[in-house]
């Protein structure tokens, strides 16, 4: 099977976004290099970072795929960030249990944060009121 890269990560922990939609798709992929990397992050840059490669007749479907991953990415990180306290949060559809505003945004967790504390309970806050709970 001929294979194609069509992105290239610098770190290891950048390919997890992207894995579950190719599987939840059924785009058979492949990680080259990822082992290298993942032992010797330093290393990433001197052999080109991990290569995320479909075979050639997924190569359209996967490059799809990227695109709308990218797109949702860009999304959520340009439109509802919000810096309270040092902190960032992010626009949810809560609705404020003190004033009812549905200006709510809850606490950004960063990627590793998301692996490892994946069911913490995280804290909203209301941009009309103030209140955080
Ligand atoms: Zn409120």
């Amino acid at each position: 099977m001929k294979l194609v890269t069509i992105k290239t990560f610098s770190y290891d922990h950048e390919t997890l976004i992207y894995e579950p939609k190719f599987q939840s798709e059924g785009i058979p992929y492949f990680l080259k290099d990822q082992k290298t990397v993942a032992i010797d992050p330093l290393v990433s840059n001197a052999i080109g970072g991990i290569k995320l490669q479909v075979g050639v007749e997924d190569e359209e479907r996967a490059r799809a795929l990227v695109s709308e991953i990218e797109k949702n990415n860009s999304y959520t990180e340009l439109s509802a960030v919000i810096t309270v306290d040092g902190q960032q949060f992010e626009k949810t559809l809560d609705e404020c249990p003190n004033c009812e505003s549905e200006d709510v945004y809850m606490y950004k967790q960063s990627v590793l944060e998301g692996l490892f504390r994946p069911f913490q309970k995280r804290v909203r806050y209301c941009n009309s009121c103030s209140n955080k709970w």
